[in-house]
C-alpha cells in the first residue's frame, strides 16, 4: 500500500492506493491504441487524483512533428490545468512504457507521488532500466514506483506495432 505523503502538508490530491493499478492501466492502455491508430508508437498515459483520472495522453511525436510530444508530457499537461497547478503531489501516473529521460524529468518537476509502469524500456528507460531519476535521494524529490503492471499487454501493444510497420 502506497502512502501519498505531501511534505508541504498541503494536499493536493491523493493518487490511487495500488488497488486499482490494473484498471487506470487499462485507460492508459486505451489511450496507447489511440496513439497507434495515428500511425504513432502506442504509448499511453494517465494521471489519478482523488479517483478521478485529470490528464490524458499519448504518443505524438510525428503528427505533431515535436521532440516533446510524448504521453506523459501531454498528460502533465492536462492534469496541471486540471488542478491549476504545476505540483501534481499526490498523484500517480500509469504509463504503459518506462519514461525516457525527459518525462522522468517532468514527472520529478511536477512532483508526481507515484507511478506505475507497464513494460519496460531498454533503449531509453529512465526509471530503472538505464538510470533511476525517480528514484536517487540527491534530488529533491522522490517517486514511489510500481512495475510490471499489465506488463505483457503493454509490450505486445509495441511489439505488434513494430511488426505491422515492418510488414508494410
Ligand atoms: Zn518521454
Amino acid at each position: 500500500m502506497t502512502e501519498n505523503k505531501d511534505i508541504t502538508g498541503e494536499i493536493h490530491c491523493v493518487g490511487s492506493n495500488g488497488l486499482d493499478d490494473e484498471y487506470y492501466m487499462k485507460k492508459a492502455i486505451e489511450l496507447a491504441h489511440k496513439a497507434a491508430g495515428f500511425n504513432e508508437v502506442p504509448i499511453g498515459c494517465v494521471i489519478v487524483c482523488n479517483g478521478e483520472i485529470i490528464g490524458r495522453g499519448y504518443n505524438m511525436r510525428n503528427s505533431e512533428k515535436n521532440a516533446l510530444a510524448h504521453a506523459e508530457i501531454m498528460a502533465i499537461n492536462e492534469a496541471n490545468e486540471a488542478v491549476g497547478d504545476w505540483r501534481l503531489e499526490g498523484a500517480t501516473t500509469y504509463v504503459t512504457l518506462e519514461p525516457c529521460p525527459m518525462c522522468a524529468g517532468a514527472i520529478l518537476q511536477a512532483r508526481i507521488s507515484r507511478i506505475v509502469i507497464g513494460a519496460m524500456n531498454k533503449k531509453s528507460g529512465s526509471v530503472g532500466t538505464i538510470v533511476n531519476l525517480l528514484n536517487n535521494d540527491e534530488f529533491n524529490h522522490q517517486v514511489d514506483i510500481t512495475y510490471d503492471v499489465c506488463a505483457d499487454e503493454c509490450a505486445t501493444l509495441l511489439s505488434d506495432f513494430f511488426r505491422k510497420l515492418r510488414g508494410k
